[in-house]
């Protein structure tokens, strides 16, 4: 086998025990005893970012940016260790480091920072000696040595950056199953492995909520062209290739169904219909860095109209304030959250040359009870906002009618 620069990034289900902990040192040193040079990117342990949000909220239910980064960069920072420690049993030679070490530095956009540089001399240094070098996933730092964090699902992120910077021959990404699925395997049992999906496919799936790779991720190994490989840490068999171009025979027009539960839905009543009021309701939320997703207004007869959009759920104390106080100005009517919700949404490349996809998934909706009460599209996705209790029955649904099912 001809030696290879393997980038590999180890999932927190991955790691979520002392045994998972060991399984991943041994098939690391297997890699390394066949004569690659890897780099091991990890998240932390099991839920602990879960965890640690959780305890961030008991103590303030709007912490600072700034140290919920400084705190969330801890789950990586065990990993690593332990990692290092597991391999170190194995008699083979590793060294942990976190992102502040290697240097990757990134904007200050605490929680969702941006990567401006990465420096790989550290990296390279240590290979040359013959280690394995483990890297935390999931954090950066700024130039002023604050650090933060890329997101959820940020550590997939460290692992494409990486993998670009340093020409690595295979970027891996291990997780809990077996590569990508036509929907989520653990709602839908006869949900199908995918063996090769495109950037914008994968781009599509992960920012309507299939949380198996972050969206931010396929981005980079879009834009730089970074072939991943998804697969299992615990089986041999391949996963899924994530590269540009799929040759299919014929195109199918859905490839994928995504759920995410994790949107809230903001509805401001009685908001008075004329020029600029929009304007100053969304203006306040991107001053505000909440980031708005879909945004509906109805048709008005009576010169004033409702507005409702979508949020991540993590931001809403900060949207349900923000929105108060502009909506207060204008002298809107009430304010409503609603998070009770669910986006299910369909995503094809086929669906561009394909009429009545969207008749489709309504119909099925339909048939399933479920009100919708909001719709967005894409050039290759629908999506449609529905009541959280009929989610995972309508995505069985949708994923058979398309034809997805095993
Ligand atoms: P990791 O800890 O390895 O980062 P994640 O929990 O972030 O793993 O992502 C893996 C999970 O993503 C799977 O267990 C699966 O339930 C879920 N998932 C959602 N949609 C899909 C899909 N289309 N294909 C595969 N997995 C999916
Ligand atoms: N631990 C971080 C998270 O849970 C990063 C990652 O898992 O990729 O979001
Ligand atoms: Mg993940």
């Amino acid at each position: 086998m001809s030696h290879k620069l393997i980038v590999q990034k180890f999932g927190g289900s991955s790691l979520a025990n002392v045994e998972r902990i060991q399984n991943v040192a041994k098939r690391v040193a297997g890699y390394k005893k066949n004569g690659h040079d890897l780099v091991v990117v990890v998240s932390a342990l099991g839920d602990t970012t879960d965890e640690l949000i959780e305890l961030a909220n008991k103590i303030n239910t709007e912490p600072s940016e700034r140290e919920m980064d400084m705190l969330l960069s801890t789950g990586e920072q065990i990993s690593v260790a332990l990692l290092a420690m597991a391999l170190h049993k194995l008699k083979v030679e590793a060294i942990s480091f976190t992102g502040l070490q290697i240097g990757i530095i990134t904007d200050t956009s605490h929680t969702r920072a941006r990567i401006l540089k990465v420096n790989t001399e550290k990296i390279k240094e240590e290979l040359q000696k013959g280690k394995i070098v483990i890297v935390a996933g999931f954090q950066g730092v700024t130039p002023n040595q604050d650090i933060t964090t890329l997101g959820r699902g940020g550590s997939d992120l460290t692992a494409v950056a990486l993998a670009k910077e340093l020409k690595a021959d295979e970027c891996e990404i291990y997780t809990d199953v077996e590569g990508i699925f036509t929907t989520d395997p653990r709602i839908e049992p006869k949900a199908r492995k995918i063996n090769a999906i495109t950037y914008d496919e994968m781009l599509e799936m992960a920012s309507l909520g299939a949380q198996v790779m972050q969206a931010r991720s396929i981005e980079v190994a879009k834009k730089f062209d970074v072939p991943i490989h998804v697969r299992s840490s615990f089986s041999q068999k391949p996963g899924t290739m994530i590269i540009r171009e799929v040759k299919r025979m014929e195109e199918v027009v859905v490839s994928g169904v995504t759920l995410n539960k994790n949107e809230a839905k903001i509805t401001v009543c009685d908001v008075p219909d004329k020029p600029g009021v929009a304007a100053r309701i969304f203006n306040e939320l991107s001053g505000a860095g909440i980031n708005v997703d879909m945004i509906v207004q109805n048709v008005s007869h009576t010169r004033k109209t409702d507005i409702s959009f979508t949020i991540s759920k993590a931001e809403s104390v900060k949207t349900l304030k923000t929105v108060k106080k502009v909506a207060a100005k204008i002298g809107t009517g009430e304010v409503l959250m609603d998070d009770d919700i669910a986006r299910l949404s369909i995503v094809g490349v086929g669906m561009k040359s394909h009429p009545g996809v969207a008749g489709t998934m309504f119909k099925v909706l339909a048939e399933n009870k479920a009100n919708i009460e909001m719709i967005s599209t894409s050039d290759i996705s629908i999506s449609c906002i529905i009541k959280k209790k009929f989610a995972e029955t309508a995505l069985r649904a949708l994923h058979g009618k398309f034809g997805l099912a095993k």
